[in-house]
Parts: structure tokens; C-alpha cells; sequence
């Protein structure tokens, strides 16, 4: 009998456990794999779409180029899922599994921040990236301001890393002079676990003359405006801003979250119903939501679905550890090296900045699309 799984999302974690089911069990595999959208992009090609970069077709994959023993991708959008039977309704049928595995990763709520919508810019979503493109050209003069809206979030140094990549945009416009930069964290440093990260993103921001204020978020804006947590006012003429971000709604029907976010067993992944499994950023495993965290989960999770059908002992259990790249501008890219479960408390190891980590990190992406994708 073929192992029926469908997997519930086609980003950072669906993806590469689809990859490794079909390596090890491919003639034996029957594997849906649905996502709303036709095409992936890598959550930091929303940078380089914001700032010109990249043009927003550039970093797109179709999904139609998954071509992988045993799997097959529907472009479909997901409407319920009932966990106990392990059947997933969507716009256009229904699926039934014997495993399930939920990968739909964090939504975004850019309503919870009242005036967000109106007065400001968010660059987390493809759409926001892509109409911060032709905003961003306008801002010629005034305070710039970078904030958080509410954590967790995703990808904890992309609000630094879109602080730097301003900077940067600006000087080669030759404005720098007439514009002001503040970045608004609810952190006490840029990167928590890693205090050598934190003190270089520190230094650059200090050496950029970019204002960090820790340890606060944006509660509110309105025109001009941006109000932090405590009431302090600041004015802006450009914010981009990093939204809350919530379990996409279809999740939180399922009767899978609690607190917001689905809890799983950190030894396999599972959740609290029989043969269903999360990863990546729609659960509370306790690591980061980032790509590299979604990939180890998926890795922990494929063990399992693996282990469980060929009737084994699971092996390996979900690590916690991953490596983030952080643009520093200039073409430089820093690395941090984080582990949250080894040791007493998470802790990161800092690369500095330089051209070799720029190609590094481009590897990180190109490896993944030929394996993902075969390109
Ligand atoms: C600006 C920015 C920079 C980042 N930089 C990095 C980085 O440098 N390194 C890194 O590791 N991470 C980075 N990230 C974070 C990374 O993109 C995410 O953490 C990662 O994609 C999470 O993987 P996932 O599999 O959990 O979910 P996702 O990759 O978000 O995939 C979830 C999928 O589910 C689909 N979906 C959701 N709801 C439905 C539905 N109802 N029906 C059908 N499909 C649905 C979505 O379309 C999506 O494709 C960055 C993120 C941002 C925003």
C-alpha cells in the first residue's frame, strides 16, 4: 500500500519535506502537496524587490517545475482542515490522508496595527514588497522609520537588515544627508541570542547614524505619525513596517493552536492528533520563524512519517539550530550560527560581514532551488 500524504502548504518546510520523502520512499509515495499560490519565492527576495534589486519576476519558481517521484502539486487554496480524519477541504475538492502535515507558515494581521493600512507600508507580504518598489524612490527627504509591529516575527534581522539596505539605497541616491533613519525593535538587541550579531549590527547602525529603539513596538499610526507601546510620538515621512503576524485562520478553525500557534512534540514533530504533523512558522516549537528553522523541522518530521511507516525507531529528533544570513549593505552579508536547544539558553555564533557570505548566501538559495525545484 503507497503512503497517502498531503502536505498543507508549499514554502520553506513543505518543500523540503517533500523532497526527502520522495528520495527514500518515492515508488511507494502518493504525496499531495497544495498551496494557494502557483509560484515559491525565498522570504528575502522581499528585500531585493523592495529596493530594485530584483525585479518581482525574477524570484518567483513555479511550483510546476516540482517534478519528484510520488509527489504532485495542486494550486488550490485551503478552506478546513479536520484533523481527526485527516481530510482537508479545499476551494476546488477535498483530500484525504493517512498523514498530514501542516507547513502553511504565519499570516500576516496588518489590521491589528489601527492607521497601518492607511499611513504606512509593510514589506513582509510579496504585495507590500512590491508596492514599497515604487514608493520608496519618492522618499527624498525626512525621517525614515523601520518598526515592528508586534513579535513574534519572522526572520528576527530582517528589520535590521532593511534599516541597513536603506541606508545604503539612500547614499547611492545621494540623499543620505537629507534623511533620518530609526528602527523600532521590541528586542533589547537587534539579535538576542547572539550578542556578537547584536554588537555588529550595532557598530554599522551607529557608524550609518541609524537611531535603534529597543524594546518597543509600533501600537498605532496615523497620518505622519508613528505611536509606540508607550504613547511616544514620532513623526515620519516613510515607515515600512513589519506587521503582526497570526496562524493563518484556516489553522486556527482546525482546533490545532493553542495560544495562537500550533504546540508539537519537539522529538518528531507530531501534533496532539494521531499522524499529523507541523513545522516551520505556523507552530511553538520554541525556534525562530525562518526558513532554516522550517527546513530542520521538516528533516525531523520526515524522519518520523519515515521511521512510523517502516515500522522503526524515530531518530532524529528536531535540533533547533540554523544558520540566518544578515545583509549589512555593501554587498556585504554577515551570518549567524544559532542553536536554541543544546545548551542552557539559545546562543549564536557570529561570521562578519563580508563579499565571501554575500555568495555564500547565494548559494543557500540556489542550492535549495535545484533541490526543491530541479533548476
Ligand atoms: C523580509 C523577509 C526576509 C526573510 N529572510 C529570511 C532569511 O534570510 N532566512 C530565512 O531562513 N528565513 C527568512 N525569512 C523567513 C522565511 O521566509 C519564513 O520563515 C519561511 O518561509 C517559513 O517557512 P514555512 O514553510 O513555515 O512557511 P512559508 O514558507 O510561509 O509557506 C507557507 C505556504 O502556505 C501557503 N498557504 C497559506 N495559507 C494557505 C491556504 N489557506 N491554502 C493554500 N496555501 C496556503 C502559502 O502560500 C505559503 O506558500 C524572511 C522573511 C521575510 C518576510
Amino acid at each position: 500500500m503507497k503512503l497517502r500524504v498531503v502536505v498543507l502548504g508549499a514554502g520553506f518546510g513543505g518543500l523540503e519535506l517533500c523532497s526527502i520523502l520522495s528520495e527514500t520512499i518515492g515508488d511507494q509515495l502518493d504525496l499531495t502537496i497544495i498551496d494557494q499560490n502557483d509560484t515559491f519565492y525565498f522570504g528575502f527576495s522581499k528585500l531585493d524587490v523592495m529596493f530594485g534589486h530584483k525585479t518581482p519576476d525574477a524570484v518567483k519558481i513555479p511550483y510546476s517545475s516540482i517534478k519528484k517521484q510520488g509527489v504532485r502539486f495542486c494550486k488550490d487554496t485551503i478552506t478546513a482542515i479536520d484533523p481527526v480524519t485527516r481530510t482537508v477541504t479545499t476551494q476546488a475538492g477535498s483530500y484525504e490522508a493517512d498523514v498530514l502535515v501542516v507547513a502553511l507558515g504565519a499570516d500576516y494581521d496588518i489590521s491589528a496595527t489601527p492607521g497601518l493600512v492607511e499611513h504606512g507600508n509593510e514589506y513582509y507580504s510579496f504585495q507590500g514588497a512590491e508596492k514599497l518598489r515604487e514608493v520608496i524612490p519618492g522618499f527624498t527627504k525626512g525621517h525614515a522609520i523601520v518598526g515592528v509591529c508586534g513579535a513574534p516575527f519572522k526572520c528576527p534581522p530582517a528589520p535590521s537588515e532593511a534599516a541597513l539596505m536603506l541606508h545604503d539605497h539612500l547614499s547611492g541616491a545621494g540623499i543620505r544627508d537629507a534623511c533620518t533613519i530609526s528602527l523600532v525593535m521590541p528586542f533589547g538587541s537587534p539579535i538576542p541570542p547572539s550578542p556578537d550579531s547584536s554588537k555588529a549590527l550595532l557598530k554599522a547602525f551607529e557608524e550609518r547614524d541609524i537611531r535603534f529603539i529597543p524594546q518597543h513596538k509600533i501600537a498605532s499610526l496615523r497620518e505622519g505619525t508613528a505611536i509606540l507601546d508607550d504613547g511616544t510620538e514620532m513623526p515620519f515621512d516613510l515607515f515600512l513596517g513589519i506587521p503582526k503576524h497570526v496562524t493563518p485562520d484556516v489553522v486556527l478553525q482546525s482546533g490545532l493552536t493553542e495560544n495562537g500557534w500550533v504546540p508539537v512534540d519537539r522529538a518528531s514533530l507530531s501534533t496532539k492528533f494521531p499522524n499529523v504533523y507541523a513545522i516551520g512558522d505556523v507552530t511553538s516549537v520554541g525556534t525562530p520563524k525562518a526558513g532554516v528553522f522550517a527546513e530542520g523541522a521538516a528533516k525531523t518530521a520526515a524522519a518520523a512519517i519515515i521511521a512510523a511507516y517502516k515500522g522503526k525507531e524515530n531518530g532524529l529528533p528536531y535540533a533547533g539550530a540554523g544558520s540566518c544570513y544578515i545583509e549589512f549593505g555593501k554587498g556585504e552579508v554577515a551570518r549567524v550560527d544559532v542553536d536554541f536547544f543544546s545548551g542552557p539558553k539559545p546562543f549564536g555564533i557570529h561570521h562578519g560581514a563580508s563579499e565571501a557570505l554575500a555568495v555564500d548566501k547565494e548559494y543557500f538559495g540556489s542550492s535549495r532551488k535545484a533541490r526543491w525545484f530541479g533548476l
